[in-house]
């Protein structure tokens, strides 16, 4: 992809690549005669784009009355983007957890599915008891849940995030 001062399309860039990968035994297509289909290139475009690392303005084409799309890349803004997106994740966690550690909650014992639990007001509504099974709601121990949120967020941070430029 070009930058944003030189026009190119998705069939541009779809020729480029195929002239760029000629011989080098690589095929986008596995499943295709085809090595790159434009619709791949497409997809791929929208996915970027979805992701605020491409950018297009599209043009009438007077003579056929199609729109023509012209694509830039925005690669400089993915240091940028992908700190962001650690920042969302690291927000994330630590909600959860404080979440986890304010919280504690209720299963049943017999039943045996962590996913229907209820935290204390609920299960002193229930009198404690299993609204599937009656058997007795026992407090859950979040601590499991609370370590592994716990390194989850040491890990994001000790994520590197280091783009290598190479032009
Ligand atoms: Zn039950």
């Amino acid at each position: 992809m070009n930058s944003e001062s030189q026009d190119i399309t998705d069939e541009d860039i779809t020729e480029n690549i195929k002239d760029r990968i000629e011989g080098k035994n690589i095929d986008f297509e596995p499943d295709d005669s085809e090595i790159l289909k434009l619709n791949t290139v497409r997809k791929t475009l929208y996915k970027l784009y979805s992701e605020k690392l491409a950018q297009f303005r599209r043009i009438r084409d007077k003579s056929t009355g199609w729109f023509i799309y012209y694509w830039w890349h925005e690669f400089d803004l993915l240091e940028e983007i992908l700190i962001e997106k650690r920042k969302r994740l690291e927000r994330k966690l630590r909600d959860r957890l404080q979440f986890e550690e304010n919280n504690y909650f209720f299963v049943c014992k017999n039943c045996n599915d962590q996913n229907i639990k209820y935290n204390f007001d609920e299960a002193f509504e229930l009198n404690f008891r299993c609204p599937n099974c009656g058997g007795s709601l026992e407090a859950q121990d979040n601590q499991k849940i609370i370590t592994f949120l716990k390194e989850k967020v040491v890990l994001n941070q000790k994520t590197k995030i280091a783009i290598d430029r190479k032009t």
